[in-house]
């Protein structure tokens, strides 16, 4: 099992006893295992995002930085006081034939030091990076974006995310999908190619820290479906073990065609919200559609800590 899971069940659901299992049975358990804090590119803090997540009903929440565990001790902390179950987790940047792909690692242990070292690697080139974006930036005419990113970024990396608020705030663009759009995808200005994990490196440190990978938001890569299969099979292949069929940026659509190919790679289910702050009110934690049909649950798992045989059945698919 991994890290330090926290399950505070206050005026929930009792510790010890069948009762107290066969009460759970009969609870929709409301899972988000996909969600970000000021640690890397989201907006509230940990500890105010384990609050929001608890008003919108979630039970089960996994942070999932990117590239850092800085938030966990916080998000963790809080978590006791909300009667949240908190997953330690991460969102491990990875280059893929020449694309990024992220993958979710869920109950890792926050100190192991393969993961830590893997971590401190990849915040080494975001460091690397950034300068590099602003450089690009500045020839394009926008000054001063390094120290306009890294004012907006209260953690330990500067991610695009962080550029793309300064960008909007000096006028550069409406909003930031537009500055993604016009600044900082392939072929446009602040574009720096990335050269981030190996896919077997991620699953690798997840599984050395005692956690489950799962790729995150399958549907937002655009793969044709040979080559998903094909990124699927060697990330199965690795060890991985889920993907995120249901998510914040996946459509009806998009969410059945992923469960399919769960199902025919042997992959498990996942579902988070992939929820970055209150400023992108199209997602919302905890709002998420249950299952596809015939989906495992990643959670279902042995090694999950909640669990129980009677959870299983009572969660996650219509
Ligand atoms: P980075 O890991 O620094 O390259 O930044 C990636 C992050 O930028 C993602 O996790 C999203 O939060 C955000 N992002 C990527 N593409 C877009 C987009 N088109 N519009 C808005 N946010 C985006
Ligand atoms: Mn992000
Ligand atoms: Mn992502
Ligand atoms: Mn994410």
């Amino acid at each position: 099992m991994g890290g330090d899971v926290l399950w505070s069940v206050a005026n929930r659901v009792p510790t010890t006893g069948d009762t107290g299992y066969g009460k759970m049975c009969s609870m929709s358990i409301q899972y988000d295992l996909h969600s970000h804090s000021t640690a890397s590119d989201g907006t509230l803090t940990p500890a105010e995002l384990v609050q929001r997540a608890r008003r919108c009903g979630v039970d089960v929440l996994a942070l999932t930085d990117h590239d850092t565990t800085a938030g966990l001790e916080e998000a963790a902390c809080a978590a006791r006081g909300e009667g949240l179950m908190l997953i330690p987790g991460v969102e491990i940047s990875v280059t893929w034939q020449a694309r990024t792909v992220h993958v979710v690692g869920l109950n890792v242990d926050r100190r192991h030091g393969a993961l830590q070292q893997g971590l401190a690697h990849l915040r080494r080139f975001r460091h690397w990076r950034a300068g590099e974006i602003a450089r690009r930036l500045a020839q394009a005419g926008v000054a001063g974006a390094l120290e306009g990113a890294r004012a907006r970024a209260a953690g330990s990396i500067v991610s695009r995310t962080h550029f793309a608020h300064y960008l909007v705030e000096v006028g550069r663009a409406a909003d930031v999908r537009e500055v993604f759009r016009k600044y900082l995808v392939r072929n446009k200005p602040g574009h720096v190619p990335g050269q981030w994990a190996e896919l077997d490196e991620a699953v690798g440190w997840i599984r050395a820290a005692g956690g489950q990978a799962v790729i995150a938001h399958p549907a937002r890569y655009r793969l044709t479906a040979s080559k998903l299969r094909r990124l699927l099979g060697e990330f199965r292949e690795c060890g991985g073990e889920g993907l995120e069929v249901v998510s914040g940026s996946h459509s009806h659509d998009d969410s059945h065609a992923m469960a399919r190919h769960a199902r025919s790679v042997g992959l498990m289910a996942s579902c988070g919200s992939d929820y970055h702050g209150p400023e992108n009110p199209w997602t919302e934690l905890g709002h998420l559609p249950p299952l596809p049909r015939a989906c495992e649950p990643i959670w279902e798992t042995a090694r999950w800590p909640a669990g129980g045989p009677g959870e299983r059945r009572a969660v996650g698919c219509d």
